[in-house]
């Protein structure tokens, strides 16, 4: 079946028997018993609801998975899935990465007692290996640079080391890329994104191929208590409705900007991964069907990037991605703020770049929209 038409008919788990054709939301936090020692297959709504069961069972449809846990945000996700390692594990991490992400690992993890190292590409994997590594993190593409990571090269590492791989698939989400199929073993989303769509819900989920795993990540996510609520689950379920096309979308309207950028003098450099003179153009085309909303670009100086951001009409001045808004961020004061500069520095995040999500407006009046706010540059 077609990605777009399970994006549209979700899950066939049917919840009642009026033939309501959107799930209902479960609005309750408790299930009564049958009887002594038995369960409707739902008890209390921390370890499962129906609504968010079903918007489970769509995501693990759309990664090719074998289980899907949805959480209250991305990094509830993430901190429910660290919660696999112990003291003294290590781990490898891509080192560009969403800014929350790296926040965790350094203040959270490494005082839990795990070790964090970071790599550039699939390449240098291979060489951060210790005989404590248990597990490779990795975001293709990455987030604010755009760099590509060659899953299938890193799967083939972890593989051989019996190590778990996991990949953030928010920026491309599995109409674009599924990231199981290239060998990982756990695909990670900021459903806050293009899942829910429309910058109105926040959400995280883990999908794994191995239904071992999900067991021990059930266990996890119903003790520590970060589920996602049944209302949540029902928007994110919507917003995938309509996934498949706004990501098309997305993609069509972000080639168009990112090549009218490349095109301005006042532009220094763009970083799309879908530009034929991206470094990891042929990385991209193997393993992902679309190159998704996502583009940055640095200008020549500081002024002229608070002036874009305070003369964007259309476009807002927000953090976040992914929705239906165009947004435009400042990684420097914002997602990655928490980096220490030099940190920043050596991943090219300076005093000069800007992240564009660019959403469902159409091109022309983004391209308009920046061509005017640029003017005073
Ligand atoms: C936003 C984001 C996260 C964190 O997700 P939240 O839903 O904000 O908690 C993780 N990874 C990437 C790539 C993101 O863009």
């Amino acid at each position: 079946m077609d990605i777009s038409t399970i994006c549209v008919h979700g899950c066939d788990i049917k919840y009642d028997t009026t033939g309501a054709v959107s799930v209902p939301i479960f609005a309750s936090s408790t299930f009564a018993h049958p009887g002594v020692g038995q369960s409707t297959g739902f008890d209390y709504s921390r370890s499962q609801n129906p609504t968010k069961e079903y918007l489970e069972h769509c995501i693990t449809k759309l990664e090719s998975g074998a289980e899907t846990i949805a959480f209250s945000s991305g990094m509830a996700a993430l901190s429910a899935l660290m919660e696999l390692f112990s003291p003294g594990d290590h781990i490898i991490a891509s080192y560009d990465l969403y800014g929350g992400t790296f926040r965790l690992f350094s203040r959270i993890s490494e005082k839990n007692g795990m070790k964090i190292s970071y790599t550039a590409g699939a390449q240098e994997i291979a060489e951060k290996i210790t005989p404590s590594t248990k597990a490779v993190i990795i975001e293709s593409p990455t987030n604010p640079m755009m760099n590509v990571i060659d899953i299938q090269a890193a799967a083939q590492i972890t593989q051989n080391k019996k190590l778990l791989l996991i990949v953030d698939n928010t920026f491309l989400t599995p109409v674009f890329q599924r990231p199981l199929s290239l060998g990982a073993d756990i695909v990670w989303h900021s459903g806050t994104k293009y899942l829910g769509g429309h910058n109105d819900t926040l959400a995280g989920t883990l999908t794994v191929k191995d239904s071992g795993l999900s067991e021990r990540l059930r266990f996890i996510a119903k003790t520590t208590g970060g589920g996602l609520s049944p209302f949540d689950s029902f928007l994110i379920i919507r917003g995938i409705k309509t996934l498949a096309v706004r990501m098309e979308r997305h993609n069509i309207t972000a080639l168009t900007v990112a090549n009218w950028l490349k095109t301005q003098g006042k532009v220094k450099k763009v970083y799309y991964i879908g530009l034929k003179d991206h470094p990891d153009y042929e990385i991209s085309c193997r393993q992902a069907s679309g190159f998704g909303g996502m583009i940055s670009f640095s200008v020549y100086d500081e002024r002229s990037v608070k002036i874009i951001l305070e003369n964007v009409k259309i476009i807002k001045y927000a953090e976040s991605l992914g929705g239906t808004e165009s947004l435009i961020t400042y990684p420097l004061l914002q997602t990655h703020a928490d980096l220490p500069q030099d940190e920043r520095e050596a991943r090219g995040i300076n005093n000069c770049l800007l992240r564009l999500s660019v959403g469902l407006e159409s091109a022309d009046d983004i391209i308009n929209d920046l061509k005017q706010a640029m003017e005073g540059c």
